[in-house]
């Protein structure tokens, strides 16, 4: 059993899930499908992926109720003006073939561009909270600052702040900044894009605990209450990657991977305060 996260505004997130970045369209449907096939209901993906219409094609053929799964996707970066949050919410609707999404988020905040200026982005994105087919609106690769201003300036706290985090850089400040203002959680590039497996801590604990390094990494996630959705393409991973609940690690296991921290140092992917790709 999967156990779910409560958001602030209502609603509940499966912990773990499964993510899409660098699944192309053409191979969507059949990575996604074998992901439902195998036990996955919360399915991450973006506009930025350019994989949409394949995850929708997914979710159309396996049948599930929609009620059963949850559906997040990201507004892409040249799609921050106001006026376009809207059709571009709507294109995602269309592509992923649902009537509604479970989480929408701003994918950067993109501080250089915009002339700085992200809280009318984010008041677009609370708009669409407004008619039923948005049911909670957050942001990812917000820093503190970043979240601090959109909350100042519009009194709308995100549900859900989605930031790089994994044994190398678990991103502790912005994570613990999140959570105490009643944010969740979510963890992209939750095995450090590939990078911490192999790491000889998590070798010697996964043989500890006859588990895979994958298996020992997420569910030091799962332990510290992080949402995850690992990406594979191999059934045989996603099924691994699935199977976390039927061990624990101690305190002192989990402050062995803590102490694998190497700060900003540990990064995998860019600052948020600098990157602009539009
Ligand atoms: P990840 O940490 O999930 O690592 C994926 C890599 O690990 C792949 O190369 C995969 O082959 C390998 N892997 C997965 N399971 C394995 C296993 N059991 N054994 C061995 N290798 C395994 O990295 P990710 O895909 O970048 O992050 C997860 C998801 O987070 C993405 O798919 C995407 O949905 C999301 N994401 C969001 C952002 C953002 O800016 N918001 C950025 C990157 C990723």
């Amino acid at each position: 059993m999967i156990p779910t996260i409560a958001l602030h505004n209502g609603t509940t997130i499966p912990q773990l899930g499964f993510g899409t970045w660098l699944v192309s369209q053409d191979e969507a449907e059949d990575v996604v499908g074998r992901a439902l096939e195998v036990g996955y209901r919360h399915i991450d993906t973006a506009q930025g992926y350019g994989n949409e219409k394949g995850v929708g094609a997914a979710v159309a053929a396996s049948g599930i109720d929609r009620g059963e799964l949850f559906l997040t996707s990201k507004l892409n970066n040249d799609k921050h003006a106001p006026a376009d949050v809207r059709a571009s919410f709507e294109q995602t609707l269309e592509d992923l073939r649902t009537d509604y999404l479970d989480l929408f988020l701003i994918h950067w905040p993109l501080p250089t561009r915009y002339d700085g200026d992200f809280t009318s982005t984010w008041e677009a994105m609370v708009e669409l909270l407004g008619d039923g087919r948005l049911r909670a609106a957050g942001v990812s690769n917000f820093e503190p600052a970043h979240l601090e201003k959109i909350i100042a300036d519009t009194g709308v706290t995100p549900a859900v702040n989605q930031i790089e985090s994994h044994p190398y850089f678990p991103n502790r400040l912005t994570s613990e900044w999140s959570l105490r203002r009643g944010i969740a959680v979510e963890a992209w590039g939750p095995l450090g894009q590939g990078k911490v497996l192999g790491d000889p801590v998590i070798r010697e604990l996964a043989e500890e605990l006859g588990k895979s390094d994958a298996q020992v990494i997420l569910r030091w996630h799962i332990q510290r209450g992080t949402i995850v959705f690992p990406k594979s393409v191999s059934t045989e991973r996603m099924r691994q990657n699935l199977e976390l609940f039927d061990f624990e690690l101690t305190a002192r296991q989990i402050s062995r991977i803590d102490a694998l921290d190497q700060g900003s140092a540990g990064r995998v992917g860019p600052h948020p305060d600098l990157f602009d790709m539009v």
